[in-house]
């Protein structure tokens, strides 16, 4: 096997040895054996050089033209687009996702990338009357200055592109920290960035963990804004050091997310909208189905399409074609996930597949999990509250629409939900009680475009949402500003 690539940190243009003199190595989650690259352990002195590096060059490109800087962009686009193929192998190999879900998440990066270089002729201001005469009003958007970019491994490129290219756009500059899990595809990103003729400083690159490299990041004086998408556990804390220096800051968070199937639901089309939004990933996605509300009327009749199409599914490495579920990230998520099977099974629900890690022939080599489904789950019991983030699905008996509503408002978090109905007015309802930053109608909870707002309510988010024209909202500050043509003082509200 080939030398692992050596991958380092991108700070003032430069690709450097972290300060610390340590690496660590991203292995592939379906052969532990396999390095995919040695990245670098940055300390404290290595997120001051880059927080410096970005500071300096916050000025130059605060002053190119939105414009100019879209160029840049759209030429970033060009090159994602044109490599989507290798980058998507890449990402299987860091994270196992399979193939085709991995170029998705590449085209995610693309779409993001085009969308906001176009924003570069855009970011549209207002103009409006003044209440008094011979007065000009106008708004415009200015940039917040360094923008730290912590992002998780579950989408290793779509997810730092949709936090660089709207900060960049703004004219911010960044410092990108990606998860330890995956930041192979993090790397990747940056390194077209660059061939894209982004100015030295403009983005900054540091690999290591989160404890380390992460907290030094949120807590340095310099940072002007925080954007982190991760667990909910993690988000409390970045909120808490973000709090003292009242620091601007995007949290995206953890889901339980719902999918609510009504008793005229076309059973087939549900059926595959749970099986791919409750295993897509292997369940390790923020908007994951592992919630499914089902009325009783269907329940039996759905149970048994549903088991039978996930008994069907193809466990595997993700660059194996016709695997449809690939690993779970790493063993702790494994053990993470057998433990919360025995929490199913001590709570009373009923196992009705899967259920355990996969070890027999190749799957010895990575941390392959079966797809699981609990049946007769209680909406109280932890298996229906917490977010498990692997192939674990929980299907939830229900009476009524009222009672569906209800119980998938029963958790704390609120990213993603859907409904199964072919009645127009049941669905409409759902649209509207239901509590959660995404929803969909006869889809499942997963499939978000880059042009529609993303994120959660309650402990998903912090009101905050990525992607669309809302991501401009948070990189950018709005500026009022009033022109006085009259040659004279007017006092605005004592003048009239
Ligand atoms: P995580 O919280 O463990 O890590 C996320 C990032 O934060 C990583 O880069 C990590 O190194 C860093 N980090 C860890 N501790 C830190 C600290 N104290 N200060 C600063 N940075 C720190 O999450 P993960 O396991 O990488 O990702 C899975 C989680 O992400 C799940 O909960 C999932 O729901 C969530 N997620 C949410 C969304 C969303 O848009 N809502 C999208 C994808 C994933």
């Amino acid at each position: 096997m080939a030398d692992p690539l050596i991958c380092k940190n991108y700070i003032d243009g430069h690709w450097v040895d972290s300060a610390s003199g340590r690496t660590f190595e991203d292995a592939n989650p379906a052969d532990r054996h396999e390095i995919v690259g040695v990245f670098q352990d940055s300390n404290t002195e290595d997120v001051e050089r880059a927080v410096r590096a970005a500071l300096s060059a916050s000025d130059s490109w605060r002053l190119t033209p939105a414009p100019r800087r879209g160029e840049i962009l759209y030429r970033a686009g060009q090159l994602l687009a044109a490599r989507k193929e290798d980058l998507a192998r890449e990402m299987t190999r860091e994270m196992g996702k399979v193939l085709a879900e991995a170029q998705g998440d590449v085209q995610e990066a693309v779409d993001m990338t085009f969308y906001m270089a176009g924003e570069g002729r855009r970011q549209f201001g207002q103009t409006t009357p003044s209440e008094l005469p011979d007065k000009f009003c106008m708004t415009q958007r200015a940039p917040l200055g360094v923008c730290a970019l912590i992002t998780p491994w579950n989408f290793p490129m779509a997810i730092p592109a949709w936090k660089a290219m709207p900060a960049l756009i703004c004219g911010n500059t960044v410092v990108m920290k990606p998860s330890p899990e995956a930041p192979r595809s993090a790397y990747n990103l940056v390194r077209v960035l660059e061939e894209a003729g982004i100015p030295a400083g403009v983005v900054n690159f540091v690999t290591g963990r989160g404890p380390g490299t992460g907290v030094a990041l949120v807590n340095h004086g310099d940072v002007h804004a925080v954007s982190f998408t991760g667990s909910t556990a993690t988000g409390r804390e970045v909120a808490k050091s973000c709090a003292g220096a009242f620091k601007r800051l995007t949290l995206e968070m953890g889901g339980k997310n719902a999918i609510l199937v009504m008793e005229d639901a076309d059973l087939n089309l549900a059926v595959e909208g749970a099986v791919w939004g409750g295993f897509g990933t292997a369940g390790q996605r923020c908007t994951a189905a592992s919630r499914l509300v089902v009325h009783k009327e269907v329940y039996g009749a759905f149970a048994a399409k549903f088991v039978e199409r996930t008994r069907a599914l193809k466990v595997g490495s993700g660059l194996d074609p016709g695997v449809e579920v690939g690993p779970l990230i790493n063993e702790r998520q494994l053990r993470k996930v057998e433990q919360y099977v025995a929490v199913g099974k001590d709570e009373g629900a009923r196992l009705l597949c899967g259920g355990c890690p996969l070890s027999c022939g190749d799957y010895d080599r990575g941390w392959f999990f079966a797809p699981t489904i609990f049946g007769d789950v209680h909406p109280e019991m932890r298996i229906a509250q917490e977010e498990i983030f692997g192939p674990v699905v929980a299907l939830i008996p229900c009476q009524s629409l009222d009672e569906a509503i209800a119980i998938g408002n029963s958790v704390s978090y609120g990213l993603s939900s859907a409904i199964y109905t072919r009645d127009v007015n049941k669905a409409f309802r759902a649209i509207r009680d239901i509590e959660s930053g995404i929803f969909y109608v006869n889809a499942s909870t997963i499939g978000a475009e880059t042009h529609l707002p993303f994120g959660g309510v309650k402990q998903t988010g912090n009101g905050h949402r990525e992607a669309a024209l809302a991501a401009l909202d948070f990189y950018s500050e709005w500026k009022s500003i009033y022109i006085d043509f009259s040659g004279k003082l007017q006092k605005a509200q004592m003048d009239t």
